[in-house]
């Protein structure tokens, strides 16, 4: 934060206005003067920070580099899934206030707390100094017409006459046929003819196989992915990220700290920082991957206090297209590295294995094995817990379309074992996830650990 203020006084004090000073002293008042005001204002309202803009893709937006995603707002004392209504306001207009320009929420976020505050905090001045993004809750429309309910409950909630990007919530090849079958790009067209949405898109999680035929299923505005240097082969991947971005489609880039893991890296990766010529901090490593990347449109950060969105800012003015050095790209592979020598089973996502004649969803199963030994906070465990109950545990429960099933439904029939390039031991693995994820085992049963 300091050195925000530091960079600001020292850009006062150049050569050429202390020259200007010296032959009419009266200017060394202006200056001391300038001083005060930057000293008062940051006191006041924090960092003072050069918010930095970039291009999103077609669209005639220039969007701050940080959106302000809102599901991780301040939570209520009493109930944590719930936002807390005072402190959230406060933090989304800091946020505002430090030039971030692109707000991303969704019917789902806080149990609808998220979009009601937001209509709160944005209502005046502010609703028109940002672009406001939210998505149809597709998971829970039954009915074409459920769209025009949820569109105008969103409005309302929103306290707004039109969002600025109207995002098909989360989809998949599930709810990509769901979208098809119920016409709901027609009835997008429709509402964006009546001036209700500015433009069109959505938010994904599937494999690049199935993010690629949505792509070419539609002229898409804007398409936002999971991205962080260390799913650049997961889901949309990078291939992904590039073919959207060939399009002229805006891509919005979410979950950039891997939902909070990147923030605390293992002690390999941190000795890895610390040896490393550029000195940032776990968080700018991960950000400034993603910003140094010309197809990244805007980066979606959930904050959740005024520190988080003020670091962030700051991060985010040290941004721009291509600013990494060779030596600092190196840095991230080997931080990527790291990471990757914490995951217990090296699957790739690249699906060779897939389909499972049982309906495994195996490179599913290996993500939530891996990530809950990457991380095992409570709330984590508790969440990549939950992330295996959610997946099919018997027949009737299975998705055809789209393979939902957990470890225990592999028979071991072998069909996948040679397909893996990773030369995974699939089954046995299989195995070992169900072990300690279905019957709530231990790690260090069934692998080696420090
Ligand atoms: S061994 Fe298991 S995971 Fe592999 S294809 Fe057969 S049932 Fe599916
Ligand atoms: S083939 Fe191997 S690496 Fe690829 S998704 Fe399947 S298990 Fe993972």
């Amino acid at each position: 934060m300091g050195k925000v203020l530091l960079n600001r006084l020292e850009d006062l004090f150049t050569e050429k206005n202390k020259l200007w000073a010296n032959k009419y002293p009266k200017i060394w008042m202006f200056l001391i003067l300038d001083i005060i005001y930057y000293i008062n204002e940051f006191i006041e309202k924090g960092p003072i920070v050069n918010m930095k803009y970039r291009k999103m893709g077609s669209l005639d937006w220039e969007v701050s580099a940080l959106g302000f995603g809102c599901m991780r707002l301040p939570s209520r004392r009493l109930n944590r899934l719930r936002a807390d209504t005072e402190s959230s306001i406060k933090l989304i207009k800091h946020g505002v206030d430090l030039g971030i320009n692109y707000i991303d929420t969704a019917w789902f976020y806080h149990l609808g707390d998220s979009e009601k505050i937001l209509g709160k905090a944005l209502k005046g001045s502010y609703r028109d100094k940002v672009h406001l993004v939210t998505k149809l809750p597709i998971q829970i429309v039954r009915k074409t017409e459920d769209f025009d309910t949820y569109l105008n409950r969103q409005l309302k909630r929103l306290k707004t006459d039109y969002i600025d990007g109207y995002l098909f919530h989360g989809l998949n090849n599930g709810t990509f046929n769901k979208m098809k079958d119920l016409g709901l790009i027609e009835k997008m067209e429709k509402a964006k003819d009546k001036g209700l949405i500015k433009h069109i898109g959505f938010s994904f999680h599937d494999t690049y196989p199935v993010f690629k035929e949505i792509i070419d299923y539609y002229d898409w505005d804007i398409a936002q992915i999971q991205y962080n240097y260390m799913d650049t082969n997961f889901q949309a991947k990078t291939d992904g990220l590039v073919y959207a971005h060939s399009k002229g489609i805006a891509v919005v880039v979410m979950e950039p700290l891997k939902g909070g893991r990147l923030v605390n890296p293992p002690a390999e990766a941190l000795e890895i920082m610390r040896s490393a010529k550029s000195k940032k901090s776990p968080v700018e490593w991960a950000l400034q991957f993603l910003w140094n990347r010309p197809e990244v449109g805007v980066v979606i950060s959930g904050m959740g206090s005024m520190q988080m969105v003020d670091q962030n800012s700051e991060i985010a003015d040290r941004s721009g297209i291509n600013t990494l050095s060779e030596e600092d790209e190196e840095t991230i592979i080997r931080l990527a590295k790291a990471y990757q020598d914490k995951i217990l089973v090296p699957c790739t996502a690249c699906e060779y294995c897939m389909p499972c004649p049982s309906g495994v969803n195996i490179p599913q199963n290996f993500a939530i094995l891996n990530d809950a030994y990457i991380d095992t906070s409570k709330f984590r465990s508790w969440l990549t817990r939950r992330g295996y109950k959610n997946l099919a545990g018997s027949k009737g429960k299975l998705d055809r379309e789209n393979p939902n099933g957990n470890a225990s439904m592999c028979t071991k029939c072998n069909k996948c074992l040679e397909k893996c390039p990773q030369k995974i031991a699939i089954p046995d693995e299989m195995e070992k996830v169900h072990s300690i994820l279905g019957k709530r085992g231990r790690i260090s049963d069934h692998y080696k650990v420090n």
